[in-house]
C-alpha cells in the first residue's frame, strides 16, 4: 500500500533533514507566503568571537580581569555570545571563579555573581538604565556597532567596566536559501533580532533580506509575527533560541535550528532543522505544496 500523501512528504522532509512534527504542520506549510528569520544562530553561523575587548579607561579592569569576570558570569549561558566568551576566556588559560545566583534575561542578557561581584553581560541597554554611560563607553558601542558587529557590555557592581566586540558569520547556505525563499513565496524573507541595527542591517544586505529589524524582546518578535498575520501573511518564522520560542509559537509555522537550538525552542517549533541547513528550508516548502496537491 502506498503512504497517504502527507505522511510521505513528512518521510521526504525527513532525508532533507527536517523533522516534521505532524501532518497537520506539513499541510500549513504549504501556505508559508512570508519567511522570516532570526539572526544569531539562524541566519549566522551562531559561533560569534570575540573580535576586541575595551575595558573603561581609567575603571578597574584590564583587558584579561574584564574578560575573566565576563565569561565567569556566561557559563551557565546556553547563548551562543556565552560560547564566545567562554573560547575567548579558555584561549587566554583563563581560569574561571564560580558565577553564583544566575540570571538570564531572554534578549538582553545574564547576570551572576562572581568573586563577590554582581556582574552584568549584555545588550548596551544596560547603558540605559541605572547604570551611566561612563568614559565614553556609548561612543566605544557605536563604533563597534558601525563595523556590523554586536556590542556586548560588561558592568561590573553597576559601573560600566568595559565593551566586547563580537564578530559573527552568515551561515554560507543563507543567501542561497533566500533567493530560493523568495522566488518561491514571491516575498523577500524578513529578519527580528534582538541585536543592534548595523549587524541587522549588514547581515540583511549580505544574504538577500527584504526588511529587518533590531533591537527587539521577545515579546516584540510576537508583536512583528502577528503585524505581518494581520496582514494577510502566513508566517513561517526560524528562529533557535529562547528569546525565540513565543514568536515560534505566534507564527503560522514554526522551525528551530536543531544543532545550535535551545530545549525550549526545539520543544516549541513545529518543525526542526536537524543539521542547522538553511538550504532545507525551501524544499520543505516545495514537498509541503506537493503534498497538497496530491491531498484532494
Ligand atoms: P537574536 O534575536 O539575534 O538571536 P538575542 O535576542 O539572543 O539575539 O540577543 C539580543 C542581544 O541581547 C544580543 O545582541 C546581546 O546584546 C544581548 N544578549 C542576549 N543574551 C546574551 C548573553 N548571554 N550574553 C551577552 N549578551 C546577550
Ligand atoms: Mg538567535
Amino acid at each position: 500500500a502506498t503512504m497517504p500523501p502527507l505522511l510521505s512528504a513528512i518521510a521526504l522532509a525527513g532525508r532533507h533533514g527536517v523533522l516534521v512534527k505532524s501532518a497537520v504542520v506539513m499541510e500549513r506549510l504549504a501556505d508559508t507566503d512570508l519567511v522570516v528569520f532570526d539572526k544569531t544562530g539562524t541566519l549566522t553561523e551562531g559561533t560569534p568571537r570575540v573580535a576586541e575587548i575595551h575595558p573603561t579607561p581609567g575603571g578597574r579592569h584590564d583587558v584579561g580581569s574584564l574578560l575573566r569576570l565576563a565569561a565567569a558570569a556566561e557559563h551557565p549561558s546556553e547563548h551562543p555570545l556565552a560560547g564566545a566568551l567562554l573560547a575567548a576566556a579558555q584561549e587566554r588559560g583563563l581560569d574561571l571563579p564560580p558565577a553564583h545566583d544566575f540570571v538570564a534575561t531572554p534578549g538582553r542578557g545574564v547576570e551572576a555573581t562572581v568573586a563577590g561581584h554582581r556582574v552584568r553581560v549584555g545588550s548596551p541597554a544596560l547603558l540605559d538604565g541605572p547604570t551611566a554611560d561612563e568614559a565614553g563607553v556609548r561612543d566605544v558601542v557605536d563604533r563597534v556597532q558601525a563595523q556590523g558587529r554586536t556590542a556586548v557590555v560588561v558592568v561590573v557592581d553597576d559601573r560600566t567596566a568595559g565593551v566586547l566586540a563580537l564578530a559573527d558569520r552568515a551561515r554560507p547556505a543563507a543567501a542561497t536559501a533566500v533567493a530560493a525563499l523568495t522566488a518561491l513565496t514571491g516575498t523577500r524573507p524578513a529578519l527580528l533580532t534582538g541585536d543592534n541595527a548595523g549587524a541587522a542591517g549588514r547581515l540583511a544586505a549580505e544574504t538577500g533580506i527584504g526588511e529587518a529589524h533590531a533591537g527587539l524582546l521577545p515579546a516584540d518578535k510576537v508583536d512583528r509575527v502577528r503585524a505581518h498575520q494581520h496582514a494577510g501573511r502566513r508566517v513561517l518564522l526560524v528562529g533557535d533560541g529562547v528569546n525565540d520560542a513565543p514568536a515560534l509559537a505566534a507564527a503560522d509555522t514554526g522551525v528551530a535550528m536543531g544543532r545550535h537550538g535551545s530545549d525550549l525552542a526545539l520543544r516549541t517549533a513545529d518543525a526542526v532543522l536537524v543539521r542547522d541547513d538553511l538550504a532545507a528550508l525551501p524544499a520543505l516548502v516545495s514537498l509541503a505544496r506537493r503534498a497538497r496537491r496530491l491531498v484532494v
